[in-house]
């Protein structure tokens, strides 16, 4: 059924008197125009509408038999023709079929009979098409990362609508349910396996879940782009993680035996006497797994800090601590800065 209203000649640019080398190169040009792929955002759907119109066009004028007809009964000239056909088994049977009339609501009734169950597009001309990919983003933690995980996602997906057999018309009219569209989206949940040690922005394919095709057309891919939220104890860098440990001054001085936290389950470490501030404890393979094969490390970066408040006792061992001579530990600094401000 024609979906236009507008004139093929106008959709084309052309007079009537167009050749058929005209036709030919006039569609050549604004196919290369108008083709959705080569549009995005809101453009596109108004690209899609004209390709289609465009691709209506070029069917019924590059044909000569169906241009002819065409010219003769206008928009309608396929319906005209399917009636006149019936009209005319009609009297050969000696029934007296009603009058040709064109616009009319029993012309209408007639020709959804004729056409019923006959796609939009699914009459087999035209082009196959393949449908577009979509792409979505998926949010991953960092325990996800490490393990793998199976994601489950509901895609809205084109079923043809069962009240007009997907033909978008019912009874001559625009077919309520799905608004003449032939389709209706209905919800279908996926399961989607994501390997571990995937990276931010990696874009995970799954094969025919994008758009459906056009004319018998394959589908398009579903693109999963990996989003990896942000974490408030593990830093990531390649496969490696980082993490800061808090250990207080004692802790640090003499060594201590303390609980680390990794991806899965915590872990006892070990502080070796005499850590420094923002000293590193390495974890071998406790990292995310990494591309190559095997797993990162995770790296423990020590942070010295004080109780939250000093206790009386606490006071009192620190100011035996005072009284004993120390060298200076901003000597080396302040000797260095003297250095630089000299000319
Ligand atoms: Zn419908």
């Amino acid at each position: 059924m024609a979906t236009t209203s507008r004139d093929y000649y106008q959709v084309l640019g052309l007079p009537k008197s167009a050749s058929a080398d005209d036709i030919k190169k006039a569609y050549r040009r604004l196919a290369r125009q108008v083709h959705p792929d080569l549009h995005s955002g809101s453009k596109k759907s108004e690209m899609e509408k004209k390709f289609k119109e465009l691709n209506e066009a070029h069917e019924v004028l590059s044909d000569p038999a169906k241009r002819k007809k065409y010219d003769h009964h206008g928009a309608n000239w396929e319906q005209a023709e399917a009636y006149e056909q019936t009209r005319r088994q009609a009297a050969a049977r000696g029934e007296s079929g009603p009058e040709f009339s064109s616009g009319g609501e029993g012309f209408s009734d007639i020709f959804e009979n004729l056409f019923k169950g006959r796609g939009r597009s699914g009459n087999g001309r035209g082009f196959a098409r393949q449908g577009e990919d979509l792409e979505t983003e998926v949010q991953l933690t960092l325990a996800e990362v490490f393990t793998g995980v199976t994601k489950r996602m509901t895609l809205q997906e084109p079923v043809p609508c069962s009240t007009c057999h997907g033909s978008g018309a019912l009874r001559g009219r625009t077919c309520p349910t799905c608004q003449g569209h032939g389709a209706i989206l209905q919800p279908n949940t996926i399961e989607v396996r994501i390997p571990a040690g995937v990276q931010d922005g990696t874009r995970v394919r799954v094969a025919g879940k994008g758009q459906a095709g056009v004319n018998g057309g394959k589908p398009g891919d579903l693109y999963l782009r990996v989003a990896i939220t942000q974490d408030k104890v593990f830093r990531r860098q390649g496969s490696d993680i980082h993490v800061s440990l808090p250990v207080f001054p004692w802790e640090a001085a003499l060594g201590a035996d303390v609980m680390a936290p990794t991806l899965m389950e915590p872990v006892r470490v070990k502080v070796p006497p005499g850590s420094k501030s923002e000293g590193k404890l390495r974890l071998k393979g406790k990292g995310l797994p990494a591309a190559a094969g095997g797993h990162g490390d995770l790296f423990l970066t020590i942070q010295i800090v004080m109780p939250p408040s000093l206790t009386d006792e606490e006071r009192k061992l620190y100011d035996q601590l005072r009284a004993i001579e120390h060298p200076d530990p901003r000597a080396e600094l302040l000797a260095q800065a003297k250095r630089r401000s000299q000319p």
